[in-house]
């Protein structure tokens, strides 16, 4: 284990209580890659071939990342991230050794989960106008996942906010078989996640979640994670010239943000 590897695994902690309003969705994806990373010799009993790839879809700030995030961390997986744009664009000449680099160590360190944000990116249909790094480095892809031994120790997790845009060859069985959608929260998901995100708040009574979930219609998870930050600033910058500890974050706060007040 390298320090890089060991720092990426303590930053990318999560649980699945930080998820919120993906109970179904959440419920899939552990049996797609929990079981198998924790019971490998019941599939191979079982004949039942768990999947290599998982394929997780829809639009940004729904929380793939971190439901992949969290699944590794419950699972004591190592959790390997790959950003689909950078490796094309920051290893450039490299992208397909740094991914070669990603799957052995997955496989050094297994059981692991390979997390491919954008996957888009790296393997655009090929039909496309795309260039000759891109190719190259979906066909390296496509080589790595056909040659992972050690079914379900190893999964990739892809994550794409545009599935129609990923090459086909990828999502054949063998590869990214399993699909999910992840969609925008409803409004109880919307309670969900602002219950989350100010669970380790101070706030005061007048504070009403269930409204405030009412009312961010289109708002998603990543929306809502940075209203919580933001209300909570206004906070700090209202409370600080007196420093008052016994108040907390109040609809005051709130107002002015992506919310309107008014739409109470
Ligand atoms: P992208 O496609 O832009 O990478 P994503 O779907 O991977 O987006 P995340 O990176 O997981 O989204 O979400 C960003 C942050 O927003 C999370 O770290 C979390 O704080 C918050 N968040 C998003 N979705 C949820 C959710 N369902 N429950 C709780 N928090 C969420």
């Amino acid at each position: 284990v390298t320090r890089e590897d060991a720092t990426e695994d303590r930053k990318f902690r999560a649980s699945y209580e930080d998820v919120g309003g993906l109970d179904k969705e959440l419920q899939r994806v552990r049996e797609m890659i929990e079981l198998p990373l924790k019971y490998p010799e019941i599939f191979r009993h079982l004949g039942v071939d768990a999947p290599k790839g998982v394929l997780l879809y829809g639009p940004p700030g729904t929380g793939k990342t971190l439901m992949a995030r969290a699944v590794a961390s419950e699972t004591n997986a190592a959790f390997l991230h790959v950003n689909g744009p950078e490796i094309i664009n920051k290893f450039y000449g490299e992208s397909e050794a740094r991914l070669r680099e990603m799957f052995e160590t997955a496989q050094r360190r297994a059981p692991a989960i390979i997390f491919i944000d954008e996957i888009d990116a790296i393997a655009p249909k090929r039909t496309d106008v795309i260039g000759d790094v891109e190719k190259r480095v979906v066909a390296q892809l496509l080589a790595l996942m056909d040659g992972l031994k050690n079914r379900g120790q190893v999964i990739v997790i892809g994550a794409t906010n545009v599935p129609d845009m990923v090459d086909p060859a990828l999502r054949r069985p063998g590869r990214f078989d399993r699909e999910l959608s992840i969609n925008p929260p409803d409004r109880p998901g919307r309670l969900r996640i602002l219950k989350i995100h100010t669970r380790d708040m101070t706030t005061d009574s007048n504070i009403d979640l269930e409204k405030l979930a009412q009312i961010t219609h289109g708002f998603v998870g990543a929306d809502l994670a940075i209203l919580c930050k933001e209300a909570g600033m206004n906070a700090v910058r209202r409370l600080l010239p007196q420093i008052n500890f016994m108040s907390g974050i109040s609809e005051e706060d709130l107002a002015g943000l992506k919310v309107s007040m008014d739409d109470f």
